[in-house]
């Protein structure tokens, strides 16, 4: 038998033995930043590693054009450890490991002759899947300075260890998720159902502190057209019908409506067409507004049905018509899994920082990594690249591509693979799938 705590100890071993290859990863990414949608050199870079460690590899994932960046890596019945001896000399061992408050997990691993790792559960027929979630776009001027090479660094190495360690009944799949500042291609790997049937889905970002909990919003942004009827601005006969009063009574309207939202709504709203001569009553006028709530459910049947309602009495107001529709898609607010968050911040702390555990419902922006966790428990824990940094920085940027900030996502690494042994034995103990 291989405890718990051996395979942690052989995951992180694996994790260094990898090392300067994850960190020739993470650097290559950060010197040649892609945008979202363009990650080529990103995927064929991090395919390349997966090959190495026979993984079955996939780039451009079902047919949705928006996920010809997206990627995946299986090791399906894979086991990268067969001539570890050490492995074999620890069978009969069984112990029990208590990890985070609350969740006590029993190891019932065993170990074939050969060395390969075999999680020898109840129901060995049983199969039980792991998804580690890699991100890898950029930002436009300011390269990684979300840190998305990290995030692929420390999900390439924990995929690869967790794989290693996990048992023959683990399947072990890293997800390559493109174009998270933009499109979200996480929500588009959810529709298409790519995350079903796995136990659990895990990533951690970088940040300015070590922290977990908390959630992001969910957003669905809008843009509304308003349609009217130009004419001279001095005419006598007709004074047309100003499309851009519309706009700028809708602008003032939602305002006001904001004051009757649930907490945590947001609306931020801007022009992008008001007219093109002040002479001429301009019959097209459009806003774009990113709306934000607190839950989906808040946002889709409160605060957007407020707003195009309104946008729609306007319209009448004036013998107008308005077209709305959403430039880009809905990404869900983010349920993190409380066993998932309790293992993972007690294994920060076995890594010499206790995390700031966050409020349920603080919320500091938006990410697609929401629509996963309406499908499967998730985590996403922020791990600090630089104290108080923030992302959306050049100084973030910097760190992404720093010493400190490659050390930090090795160690970001092995937290991740741990997690991931600690929920699986979690999950074959207590017959949750
Ligand atoms: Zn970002
Ligand atoms: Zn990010």
């Amino acid at each position: 038998m291989m405890t718990l705590f051996e395979r942690e100890q052989q995951a992180c071993k694996i994790i260094d033995s990898m090392r300067q290859e994850l960190i020739g990863i993470a650097k290559y990414l950060h010197e040649n930043p892609e945008l979202g949608q363009e990650e080529y050199k990103a995927v064929a870079k991090i395919n390349e590693f997966f090959e190495s460690k026979q993984f079955q590899t996939e780039i451009g994932l079902t047919d949705c054009p928006e996920l010809k960046t997206a990627m995946r890596a299986d090791a399906v019945g894979i086991h990268l450890v067969k001539d570890d001896t050490a492995l074999a000399d620890t069978a009969g061992a069984q112990s029990e490991v208590s990890t985070a408050e609350g969740i006590t997990v029993t190891d019932v691993a065993d170990i074939t002759a050969t060395g390969t790792v075999d999680g020898q559960m109840d129901d060995a027929s049983e199969i039980y899947k792991m998804a580690f979630l890699g991100e890898y776009d950029a930002l436009p001027g300011l390269g990684h300075g979300c840190g998305h090479n990290l995030i692929a660094l420390m999900s390439m190495g924990a995929a690869v260890a967790f794989a290693c360690v996990a048992g023959s009944n683990w399947q072990t799949t890293f997800f390559g998720c493109p174009a998270e500042e933009t499109i979200g291609g996480k929500v588009y790997m959810a529709e298409e159902g790519l995350f079903k049937g796995y136990e659990a889905a895990l990533i951690i970002h970088p940040g300015g502190d070590n922290e977990i909990g908390g959630t992001s919003l969910a957003t669905h942004p809008l843009e509304v057209t308003y349609h009217g009827r130009s004419a001279h601005i001095a005419s006598l006969t007709d004074s047309g019908i100003n499309a851009l009063d519309c706009a700028v009574d809708l602008y003032q309207a939602v305002k006001e409506l904001k004051k009757t939202f649930p907490p945590h709504a947001i609306v931020g709203t801007i022009f992008t067409k008001a007219g093109e001569a002040p002479n001429v009553v301009p019959d097209t006028a459009t806003l774009r507004m990113t709306v934000r709530g607190g839950t989906v459910e808040d946002l889709e049947n409160i605060i957007l049905p407020a707003i195009k309602k309104e946008a729609q009495r306007i319209a009448d107001e004036y013998e107008a018509t308005v077209d709305m529709h959403h430039y880009e898609p809905l990404f869900k607010d983010m349920r993190q899994d409380p066993r998932l968050l309790q293992i993972f911040g007690q294994t920060m702390m076995e890594f010499g920082k206790r995390p700031r555990v966050l409020p349920d419902d603080e919320a500091d922006g938006s990410t697609d990594v929401g629509n996963v966790s309406y499908e499967i428990p998730t985590a996403q824990p922020t791990l600090s690249i630089g104290s108080g940094l923030e992302a959306h920085t050049p100084e973030f940027a910097c760190a992404a591509g720093s010493d400190f900030g490659f050390e930090q996502a090795i160690k970001g690494a092995k937290i991740m693979a741990i997690t991931a042994l600690r929920f699986a034995h979690y999950c074959v103990n207590t017959n949750t799938k």
